[in-house]
């Protein structure tokens, strides 16, 4: 569940929404990583002299890969999971790390076939073991200040789901997030909640929605058609209407949000 900067997102309004497919570009054969990176470079910025570039395999604990210019040196650090991928998704991520880094539009097509990419079943299957593996999770455990998340969690397993849940990890945000007020990480197979909603003038109702809320991602999973995820499937959206007081919880949470901002000088 997550608010956006400037413009409070409530539940019900996260869904990524991608373009349609276009055609993918003919394969470019016989091309290393860094010849790729200057071709896109070329395309991309056709007066500016050539910079030396480097791209770095790393193992990073999920699909993020990074760009970086310095003393003339543009280099790419790129996630090893990407490191056997055909270099037409290569050539793609070069242009989103390249254009990222001098604010250009990301040409649509470059983009459609990284996402299509990522969310093939293989890759996104190997992207999740990486992130078990690798990826280092605190997880703080259910007890807060005013709340503790696995009474919570107990009583709306009984309410809404007869008890039948299985029990995830549960755990307080490490930052009061004003914009991610609680997500599920299928990963560790655990609901973090932001500890915005641990705070005094958070009431209960409020941390019981985005529990409530999250619960339903474990029971309804993101669903992937090609390049579209619907991370709000119907049947969770039908399930989440469930719970009584959604609008007021709604109510509640933006006020939160918002007087979380206004402390901030957002
Ligand atoms: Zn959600």
């Amino acid at each position: 569940m997550q608010v956006e900067r400037g413009q409070p997102r409530l539940p019900g309004f996260d869904e990524e929404e991608l373009p349609e497919p276009t055609h993918p570009a003919a394969a470019i054969l016989f091309e290393t990583p860094v010849e790729i990176c200057r071709r896109v470079f070329r395309d991309v910025r056709p007066r500016t002299p050539f910079p030396e570039f480097s791209v770095e395999f790393c193992r990073f604990a999920n699909a993020n890969s990074f760009i970086r210019s310095e003393n003339g040196r543009l280099e790419l650090r790129i996630t090893d999971a990407l490191e056997a991928a055909p270099a037409p998704i290569l050539e793609a991520l070069a242009y989103i790390l390249i254009c990222k880094l001098f604010r250009k539009p990301v040409p649509p097509a470059q983009r459609h076939r990284y996402n299509l990419y990522l969310n093939r079943q293989d890759v996104r299957r190997s992207l999740h073991l990486l992130r078990q593996t690798r990826g280092r999770k605190h997880i703080s455990g259910p007890a807060g200040e005013r709340f503790n998340l696995q009474e919570i969690f107990n009583e709306l397993n009984e309410r809404f789901f007869n008890g039948l849940m299985a029990q995830p990890a549960l755990g307080w945000s490490r930052r009061v997030s004003k914009t991610i007020l609680g997500h599920f990480d299928p990963s560790h197979n655990a609901i973090i909640i932001s500890r915005l909603l641990d705070k005094p003038n958070a009431p209960r109702l409020a941390v019981e929605y985005v529990m409530y809320h999250e619960m339903l991602h474990l029971r309804y999973p993101v669903e992937t058609n090609g390049v579209r995820r619907r991370i709000h499937p119907k049947e969770f959206r039908d399930a989440e209407k469930l719970f009584p007081q959604m609008k007021e919880a709604k109510a509640v949470l933006e006020t939160l949000c918002g007087a979380a901002r206004r402390s901030e000088n957002w």
